[in-house]
């Protein structure tokens, strides 16, 4: 059963002191917490050092918020680098060695994998900024979670885990499980919650019709979503909401970074940022300079609360919009509108038309039968980019693949081929689905 806030409903906050703050008392914090991690980190940090450095810049040069953009920029090679001039960990490091318990590395999506450290404090840092998201999907300690993963070492779910042990909810781990005695167990023990990827969400439910289980009828009343864009894609929110009966919430964060931002429950179409631990920058990924609110680019983030390993003006990659407007929880944290919205290095130039192929993605899901799969492979021919798509398309259904081509025609102006493929010919995953194919890179790829 979906339940929403209701008008009388008293909002939950993980801190509301700072969730509900004023522009300039954000700031103030911002500021107290910003300067203390550069001095600490100009201390003893030697990668931002000698980065600091090397740009002519010292924490002596900044003297109120707007001067971090005195700072260099940090992309992911800049750490690659680091790592693979300094083996193993790099140089990132502000602490003694002794004092980091936590390793961790990124998935190698976009390259090599980064290796990360954290200490006690960084990752209990991390944990409460996780703590906001789900405080704010109005989960509380009567609440169970099932997680229904492996403890590897992507970051991705540890977050959870740790966010729901500082909030004193019980957990259910199953890895190691297949999906079905996931499912079982999850009816079993009356589990309200469940944490994934939008790709293995829907993969359970549509193990669960298989195996004659309703989860609509089930305890689970919320899906926390992270890894993947989902929850903002209209088609896969409904079809993930319908199969669960259950809301759904995301959150976005990075390795390198931590969670810094949530989606409330009065707002399934934006996410609230941390301003409290984060400062967000949107750039202009050409230029670097800002973009006004509403406008959109290239999200640049700077972690204030994990000072042992931090990410200072860490280029992410990630294209979004942010808009300062009130909101039904009474949160005055800005909000990143749609979420990510896609990544700079995907954008395409078909026949003069700049198209990012998440855009494609969310059309085809309007008309993808439960259970299906897709993907989208982008070509370079002849020095011009160029996409097909392959779907997977039940015999029944009649000129599907046509009709897909039409109505991306018709809402995205370009005519691009629809290949209809049998049901089953992608692999299915239990984490990240792979829905975008980039052959464009082929012929330079250097990861
Ligand atoms: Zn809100």
């Amino acid at each position: 059963m979906i339940s929403y806030p209701k008008k009388g409903d008293k909002e939950m906050f993980y801190d509301a002191k700072t969730e509900t703050a004023s522009s300039e008392q954000l700031e103030n914090l911002q500021w107290q917490k910003m300067i203390g991690m550069l001095k600490k980190v100009y201390e003893s940090n030697l990668f931002y050092r000698r980065k600091f450095n090397e740009h002519g810049v010292t924490p002596d040069d900044i003297n109120d918020l707007g001067d971090i953009i005195k700072l260099p920029f940090t992309s992911k090679q800049d750490f690659q680098r680091d790592q693979d001039n300094n083996p193993v960990f790099g140089t990132n490091l502000t602490e003694a060695f002794e004092n980091y318990v936590q390793f961790h590395q990124t998935t190698g999506t976009t390259g090599k994998p980064l290796r990360w450290l954290d200490t006690k404090e960084s990752w209990a840092w991390r944990a409460r900024c996780q703590a906001h998201a789900l405080t704010a999907a109005g989960i509380t300690n009567k609440d169970i979670l099932l997680l229904p993963f492996n403890f590897g070492p992507y970051t991705a779910f540890w977050g959870i885990y740790e966010a729901a042990q500082h909030l004193d909810i019980l957990t259910i781990p199953t890895g190691g499980w297949t999906t079905e005695q996931r499912i079982h167990c999850l009816i079993e023990n009356k589990a309200t919650l469940i944490a994934g990827t939008p790709t293995y969400m829907l993969r359970i439910a549509e193990a669960a019709q298989e195996i004659g289980v309703d989860l609509a009828s089930s305890y689970v009343r919320a899906l926390i979503l992270a890894g993947e864009p989902g929850a903002m894609i209209p088609a896969v929110r409904e079809k993930l909401e319908k199969a669960w009966g259950a809301r759904v919430f995301e959150y976005p964060g990075l390795t390198e970074t931590g969670t810094y931002a949530f989606m409330c429950s009065h707002n399934n179409q934006a996410l609230h940022i941390i301003e409290s631990e984060f400062i967000v920058e949107i750039l202009d990924p050409q230029t670097g300079r800002g973009v006004p609110d509403g406008g959109v680019g290239e999200l640049v983030l700077t972690n204030l609360g994990r000072t042992c390993s931090p990410a200072i003006r860490y280029r992410t990659g990630d294209l979004v919009k942010r808009v300062r407007k009130s909101c039904g929880c009474g949160r005055t944290l800005s909000q990143l509108d749609g979420g990510v919205l896609g990544r700079k290095d995907e954008m395409l130039i078909v026949r003069g038309v700049n198209i990012f192929p998440r855009a494609v993605g969310n059309i085809v899901e309007e008309f993808l039968e439960f259970g299906n799969e897709y993907q989208i492979i982008a070509y370079r021919r002849d020095g011009t980019d160029d996409l097909e798509v392959q779907v997977e398309i039940n015999p029944s259904s009649d000129n599907m693949d046509q009709i897909i081509a039409a109505e991306i025609k018709s809402r995205l102006n370009l005519r691009i081929k629809i290949d209809s493929v049998p049901k089953g010919t992608f692999v299915r995953s239990h984490y990240k689905g792979k829905r975008f194919i980039d052959k464009r890179k082929q012929a330079c790829n250097t990861d």
